[in-house]
C-alpha cells in the first residue's frame, strides 16, 4: 500500500466516523428490518469494548473502585491475542538492566494467579538467550511463559470476583452518540441488536474501532513509511523432544546475526537446507520457536503476512487462509528438517489472526518514539516499561524488525495517550492508544497493554465518581489511585 493510499484511508476514516449512524437514526430500513429493532438491554456506568489484556484490566480496575462495569468481546473468551491468538509469552516486565520488575499491579496479580494454577513460570526465572526466548538475546529478558487455557480461566475468575459483567459473542457495531459525547454502544449479539448504554466507554478493541466510529481521527499503520507491521498466525506444537531440539540449536548460537535487517537466528541452518531443497517460501530466514510452560510444548511465531488490513473483512479473510497455509508448510518443515520435531503435533492455530498494527487513534498528544528511546518519564505517567522498540518487517520481504534499543533503564507512558481527539466520555486502552507507529510497536505488548488498561479503568472510575470528563481528570487524583492498586511508578 503506497503513501497516497494510506493518507486516503486516513481521510476516509475521519469522514466515515463522522457520518456513521447513531442509535435511532439508521436510515437503512432493510438492514434494520432484517436484524430486528434495537433492544434496550444494558445500562452500566462503564462499558469496556474488547476483552483482551487491556480490556480485562480496565474492567477489573474500574469495578474494584465500585463502578458498575459491562465488558463485551466478540469472541468466546477473555484474553484477546493472548488466548484466542495464542500469542506468548508475556514480553518483559523488567527494567532494561533486567534487575527489577517494573510492571506490577494487575499484571503481577495475574501472573501470580497463573503460577498458582501451574499455568506460568515466574519472569524472574526466565533469562534471554535461552529456549524460553527463542534464544534471542536482546530485549527479551524476563519474559513470562504461560498456558493460554489456564489464562482464560484466570481472566474469567478475576472478572467475576470483581463483579464485572461479561458478554461474549457481542460485536460492537456503532457508538450511541449525543453530540460529541459517547453514551454507549449498539452490539450485535446472538439475541440481535442490543443497546448497551453507559456513562463512559473504554475502547480496548485493539483496532480502535469504537473511537474511529465515534469520529476520532485515526491513522493506519505508519503514514511516514506507508507500511503496516506484518500479521502472523501463531501456533503451538507439542510432542517435541525438547532435549534434541536444544542440542541442535546451542552449537549454532555464536552464528546468530542480523544482516541488513534480516535475522539469522534460531534454526537458520535448517531453513537454509529447506530453501536449498525448494521447500521454504516464507518471508523469514529463521524460526522463532519458544518453549512454553510444559517441557514438550513450544510456541511458534514464524508465519508472516505483509500488508494485511485488519479493518477490511476480505483482506483479513485472505490473510487467515494464507496463515494456515504457512502453518502447514512449517509443520512439514519441522517434521522433515528439525531434530526433535519429527513427530511434533500441531496443538492448534490461533482462532484469530495476529494483528500487530492497524489504526492508531489520534489524541491531542501522540506519543513519539523518541520519548521512549530517551527514557522520558512524563509528568502524567501511568506506567513504567522497558520493552524494546521492535517494528516487525519494517523493511518488507524477509527483513526483520527495525530494532531500537532504549538509552535509559525504562520509560513512561503519559495519561494523555488515552484521550482521543474530538470525542468525550471515551478512553483508549491497549494497542490503539495515541502513539506513533514505532512507539506503539513497543507499548502494544501484553504487560504494558495491561498496565495501560488498568490506568484507563482507574481513570474512568475516578471521572465517574467526580462527574468529570477524562480530559479534565487531575493527575494529582490519578497517581494515588494507581499506587493504591499497586501500579509501580518508581
Ligand atoms: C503476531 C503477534 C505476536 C505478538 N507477540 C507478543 C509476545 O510474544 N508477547 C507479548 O507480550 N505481546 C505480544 N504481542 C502483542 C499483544 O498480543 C497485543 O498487542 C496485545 O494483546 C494488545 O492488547 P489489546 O487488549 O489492546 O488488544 P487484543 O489482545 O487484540 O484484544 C482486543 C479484543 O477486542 C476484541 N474486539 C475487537 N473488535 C471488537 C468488536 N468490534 N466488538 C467486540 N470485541 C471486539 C477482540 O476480539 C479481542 O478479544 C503480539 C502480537 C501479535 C499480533
Amino acid at each position: 500500500m503506497n503513501r497516497r493510499d494510506f493518507l486516503g484511508k486516513v481521510g476516509a476514516a475521519a469522514a466515515a466516523g463522522a457520518a456513521l449512524p447513531v442509535l435511532g437514526s439508521c436510515s437503512d430500513k432493510t438492514a434494520a428490518g432484517a436484524l430486528g429493532t434495537v433492544k434496550e438491554s444494558y445500562q452500566s456506568d462503564l462499558l469496556v469494548v474488547g476483552g483482551g489484556p487491556s480490556g480485562v484490566c480496565a474492567a477489573v480496575a474500574a469495578a474494584r473502585k465500585g463502578v458498575k462495569v459491562l465488558l463485551v468481546d466478540n469472541g468466546n473468551c477473555l484474553g484477546g491475542m493472548g488466548t484466542k491468538g495464542l500469542v506468548g509469552p508475556f514480553m518483559t516486565c523488567y527494567d532494561a538492566a533486567g534487575e527489577n520488575m517494573i510492571i506490577r499491579g494487575l499484571f503481577e496479580e495475574i501472573v501470580d494467579r497463573l503460577i498458582a494454577e501451574g499455568g506460568a513460570i515466574h519472569p524472574s526465572k526466565i533469562r534471554q538467550g535461552t529456549e524460553f526466548t527463542a534464544w534471542i538475546s536482546e530485549g527479551h529478558d524476563h519474559c513470562t511463559p504461560f498456558d493460554p487455557e489456564i489464562l482464560k480461566k484466570v481472566y474469567d475468575r478475576i472478572c467475576a470476583e470483581a463483579g464485572v459483567k461479561v458478554l461474549f459473542n457481542a460485536n460492537f457495531v456503532s457508538p450511541i452518540m449525543k453530540g460529541r459525547k459517547i453514551q454507549g454502544a449498539v452490539l450485535l449479539t446472538p439475541s440481535g441488536l442490543e443497546a448497551a448504554r453507559a456513562r463512559m466507554v473504554i475502547d480496548a478493541t485493539g483496532d480502535g474501532t469504537v473511537a474511529y466510529r465515534a469520529g476520532a481521527p485515526c491513522v493506519f499503520g505508519d503514514p511516514e513509511s506507508g507500511r503496516v507491521q506484518p500479521a502472523s498466525l501463531f501456533f503451538r506444537i507439542n510432542n517435541v523432544d525438547t532435549y534434541r531440539l536444544i542440542a541442535d540449536v546451542v552449537p549454532h548460537l555464536p552464528e546468530f546475526r542480523r544482516v541488513n535487517g534480516v535475522s539469522y537466528r534460531c534454526l537458520h541452518w535448517r531453513v537454509a537446507e529447506a530453501e536449498a531443497a525448494g521447500e521454504w517460501d516464507l518471508a523469514r530466514k529463521s524460526v522463532n520457536i519458544w518453549r512454553s510452560v510444559e517441557k514438550d510444548q513450544w510456541v511458534v511465531n514464524c508465519t508472516r503476512i505483509h500488508g494485511v488490513d485488519a479493518t477490511d473483512c476480505e483482506n483479513l479473510t485472505a490473510a487467515e487462509v494464507e496463515g494456515r497455509r504457512q502453518v502447514e508448510e512449517l509443520m512439514n518443515f519441522f517434521h522433515k528438517y528439525v531434530p526433535g520435531c519429527e513427530v511434533a503435533t500441531l496443538m492448534g492455530t490461533g482462532s484469530i489472526m495476529g494483528i500487530r498494527e492497524s489504526r492508531h487513534v489520534q489524541g491531542d498528544f501522540v506519543l513519539p518514539v523518541q520519548d521512549l528511546i530517551d527514557g522520558v518519564i512524563p509528568d502524567d505517567n501511568i506506567l513504567l516499561s522497558a520493552n524494546s522498540i521492535d517494528v516487525h518487517g519494517a523493511m518488507g520481504g524477509p527483513a526483520g524488525g527495525l530494532y531500537m534499543p532504549i538509552k535509559k533503564n525504562m520509560y513512561g507512558v503519559p495519561y494523555r495517550c488515552l484521550l482521543p481527539k474530538d470525542v468525550e466520555g471515551l478512553l483508549l486502552a491497549g494497542r490503539c492508544v495515541s502513539a506513533d507507529s514505532p512507539a506503539a510497536g513497543a507499548i502494544r505488548v501484553m504487560p504494558p497493554a495491561m498496565a495501560i488498561g488498568q490506568a484507563a479503568g482507574i481513570a474512568a472510575a475516578l471521572c465517574l465518581n467526580n462527574g468529570t470528563d477524562p480530559k479534565s481528570l487531575d493527575y494529582s487524583d490519578l497517581r494515588p489511585a494507581l499506587l493504591e492498586q499497586k501500579v509501580y511508578l518508581g
